[in-house]
């Protein structure tokens, strides 16, 4: 069982708490992933009762990522990355990605569980051009003064500014569009954001975020209109905010789409 091996390394570590669910274990446990334990899998079971295809969600969910970091590392030649809510390493992980278009792209993951740290640091910092930092994206001042963050970034040059799957945990009075404007401020122009959310799409999606919510504290799928908002002030990229599987699809998509097609929704756009 994937879950004792997990629990036996954690076990090591003071900082992971197995008395709670988190963010990050529970994503993993919905990608059918091993670095989780049975308190984060209550709560992915529970997410299922209400979407039952949440783990083709997550999918949807990694492989735009992985097709909008494709596009901006051979299409706009970026080939350094901040992935804020990076999350635990999974199947094409950001440098895998951009480092198969230039070996030497920098990437630093930052998340604010230690367990990204304590399995992710073998998987993540794989070579010398990636990082993971353990940092909380919501205070935008340390990230980027952190020194790993300065190591492996140029802040002269463009940089991908990667905010995916993150911004639904993050409550209105924190500022998320503060915060998404606090990272393009340090950025240059040719800078590119990419952002994937949960969307309010209806009775389904209002079912998941209560039980986000209730077991993790966090949970606010915001409409079409306010995701669109994180990108004012910069140039939106065709085709706009979409549902993910429209966003640059590899091949046909049959439409209509389902409700999970429909429950996370992104974009990418350039500052000019
Ligand atoms: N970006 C990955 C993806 O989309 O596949 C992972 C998304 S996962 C749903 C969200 C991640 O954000 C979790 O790993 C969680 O620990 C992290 N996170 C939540 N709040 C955070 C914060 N305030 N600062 C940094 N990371 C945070």
């Amino acid at each position: 069982d994937g879950g004792s091996t997990a629990q036996q390394s954690a076990g090591q570590s003071a900082d992971i708490d197995l008395s709670r669910p988190s963010i990050a274990r529970v994503y993993d446990a919905v990608l059918g992933g091993k670095d989780n334990y049975e308190v984060d899998r209550v709560v992915a079971d529970q997410v299922r009762l209400d979407m039952p295809h949440i783990s083709d969600v997550g999918w949807f969910n990694r492989a735009v990522l992985g097709r909008g970091v494709r596009y901006l590392a051979a299409e706009t030649g970026i080939n350094q990355f901040l992935d804020l809510g990076a999350g635990l390493p999974t199947l094409e992980n950001t440098h895998q990605v951009a480092q198969r278009h230039d070996p030497e792209a920098r990437v630093v993951y930052v998340d604010i569980d230690p367990i990204v740290l304590a399995h992710g640091r073998a998987l993540l910092e794989e070579n010398e051009h990636t990082a993971v930092v353990t940092a909380d994206l919501r205070e935008p001042e340390k990230v980027l003064a952190n020194p790993n963050v300065r190591r492996l970034i140029d802040f002269d040059k463009p940089v991908g500014v990667l905010l995916i799957g993150i911004l639904h945990h993050l409550h209105d009075d924190e500022d998320p569009k503060g915060i998404v404007d606090a990272y393009m401020d340090a950025v240059p122009a040719g800078s590119h954001l990419m952002i994937t959310a949960f969307c309010d799409t209806g009775p389904e999606a209002r079912a998941v975020e209560e039980t986000m919510l209730e077991f993790l504290g966090t949970g606010r799928f915001r409409t079409m209109d306010e995701i669109t908002a994180y990108f004012d002030g910069f140039e939106l990229l065709d085709p706009g905010v979409v549902a993910l599987p429209m966003w640059r699809p590899e091949g046909p998509v049959a439409t209509p789409l389902s409700i999970a097609q429909r429950l996370m929704v992104g974009g990418v756009a350039r500052k000019n």
